[in-house]
């Protein structure tokens, strides 16, 4: 024998030894350390706890057996979707795809191209506090009892619907198509390809290298709302200043925006000429905010809010071009929008500006809530989804019996063939709504939206509709607005969501 005593087995003489002890406690010791630590620094970077934010979605099959009631022709525009997919996407034909048509063999034409490369160079401005993504805390409390409730849903939780999966998920569920997703990313791909190089969009595409490819450019000016309408795109579908197959396209816009604001007694003016303008970006600013907790965006988001508050019409509540005059249902609408996505981005929304918008839509409206006008009650079916889509932001309920009658009657007809802007609010109402006409409605608005995308030359990825009423927005607004309704299946904001409409503001 070697030793002197019987040898024992080696992991019995590794376990007594006073070395291999010592060593022990010391991996233990460390192992725990390592597990606060991860555990202290996971909780800094995770979300706040939010309350669920799961889209209620009723049974679809519910929906076919009142179709035969609302006159919306099911068509057969597969032929149509066909010719019009993006070469990119050899997707099949995508006639009605809900849930279950856009099967698990398609899934990848579904997912978010996440490696898309990004279009500009980011030699532009830096992000903004792009670290800064801490906790998402409250605001600093306002002084003074005229604050709204703020809702608590803040944070990137309760946008994870436009990202990823969520994103993928959201599409397949909610009646979006293998075209449509291929018509966002297209749309998508000529807004960034139309950026200026100063970070901004222009109405008329100047400032870029388009240089007059494209036809029907727009004839308003105005960088901030042409900006802020070019950037929700992209927010619906992902990507920010901090992340996203975008983010640099994003994060220039965003810097733009920023630098725009111009600061007065009374808050922060974003208008650049109309009050279009200041409500487009501020709602750019909400969304962006309420998707990174980016807190560098706060200040000027408190300071836009304090602008929409004063500029408001003291006597009859709405918002028109110029601060003080009296409103327009357009021009109002995305005052409301913007106060509604700052309030679930947690920033704090005066009361009383939102029950003088209440007033604003009592003096419009016709048909007992059900219709509305632009400033008068001559209601038109444009103003009138507007209106309604305004009525839910600011707190009625789904089951409002003069919401359901107007969004109904609004529907019956289907989709309008060219109104972008009609579709747009319609789809978003119609949606939040869980009517039984949507899965019908939506594939006849769903295609024939990407049936009209152009697909050649420098123009290839957009849209131009022969609307009057938005022609002076040109292609960036019609192109915007198209993807914008593409994405509702996913971009549907807590602004939408029922707990958020139903809730105070
Ligand atoms: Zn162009």
């Amino acid at each position: 024998m070697p030793h002197g005593h019987p040898k024992k087995p080696w992991i019995e003489r590794a376990i007594t030894s006073p070395t291999v002890r010592a060593g022990y406690a010391s991996l233990v010791a460390h192992l725990f350390i390592c597990i606060v630590l991860a555990l202290f620094f996971l909780d800094g970077n995770r979300p706040d706890p939010v309350r669920p934010l799961v889209l209620q979605f009723g049974p679809e099959a519910a929906g076919d057996a009142l179709l035969a009631d609302v006159g919306v022709d099911a068509g057969d525009p597969a032929a149509e979707t066909a010719a019009a997919t993006p070469p990119a996407a050899d997707a099949p034909a995508s006639e009605e795809v809900p849930v279950v048509a856009v099967a698990e063999p398609d899934a990848a034409l579904l997912d978010v191209p996440g490696s898309g490369a990004e279009p500009f160079d980011p030699a532009g401005p830096p992000a903004l506090a792009v670290s800064v993504r801490i906790g998402g805390g409250p605001a600093p409390a306002a002084a003074g009892s005229n604050v709204a409730i703020r809702t608590a849903t803040t944070g990137t939780a309760a946008f994870a619907a436009r990202r990823g999966k969520g994103r993928t998920a959201g599409a397949r569920a909610r009646g979006g198509s293998a075209a449509s997703e291929a018509a966002v990313e297209a749309g998508l791909a000529w807004l960034a390809r139309h950026q200026a190089v100063d970070g901004s969009w222009q109405f008329n595409l100047s400032g870029c290298l388009c240089d007059g490819a494209c036809r029907d450019p727009g004839t308003l000016t105005g960088s901030t709302a042409s900006t802020a309408i070019a950037i929700l795109p992209f927010l619906g579908a992902g990507s920010t200043h901090v992340d996203g197959p975008y983010q640099q396209t994003v994060s220039r816009g965003i810097y733009y925006l920023v630098s725009r604001m111009q600061p007065t007694p009374r808050g922060g003016d974003f208008c650049e000429g109309t009050m279009y303008g200041h409500g487009v970006t501020t709602l750019a600013l909400a969304e962006a905010l309420g998707m990174t907790r980016d807190e560098m965006l706060r200040p000027y988001l408190r300071d836009a809010i304090r602008f929409t508050e004063t500029a408001q019409d003291l006597h009859g509540g709405g918002w028109r071009y110029l601060p003080g005059q009296a409103g327009d249902i357009t021009v109002t609408a995305w005052q409301i929008a913007a106060l509604k996505s700052a309030a679930l981005a947690g920033m704090e929304v005066p009361s009383p500006t939102i029950e003088a918008a209440r007033r604003f839509l009592d003096r419009v409206q016709t048909q007992g809530g059900a219709a509305y006008g632009y400033r008068t009650p001559a209601a038109k079916p444009c103003t009138s989804a507007i209106g309604l889509l305004c009525r839910m932001y600011t707190g009625w309920g789904s089951t409002q019996e003069p919401l359901q009658r107007g969004i109904t009657n609004l529907a019956k007809p289907g989709p309008h063939p060219t109104n972008i802007y009609q579709n747009f609010y319609l789809s978003q109402a119609l949606l939040q709504l869980d009517h039984p006409v949507w899965p019908r409605w939506n594939a006849k608005n769903r295609d024939q939206i990407v049936a009209q995308q152009a697909r050649f030359g420098h123009e290839a990825g957009s849209w131009f509709f022969a609307d009057h009423d938005t022609a002076p927005g040109g292609r960036l607004a019609h192109t915007a607005l198209a993807v914008l309704t593409l994405e509702v299946y996913y971009r549907l904001l807590p602004i939408y969501r029922e707990e958020a409409v139903d809730s105070e503001f």
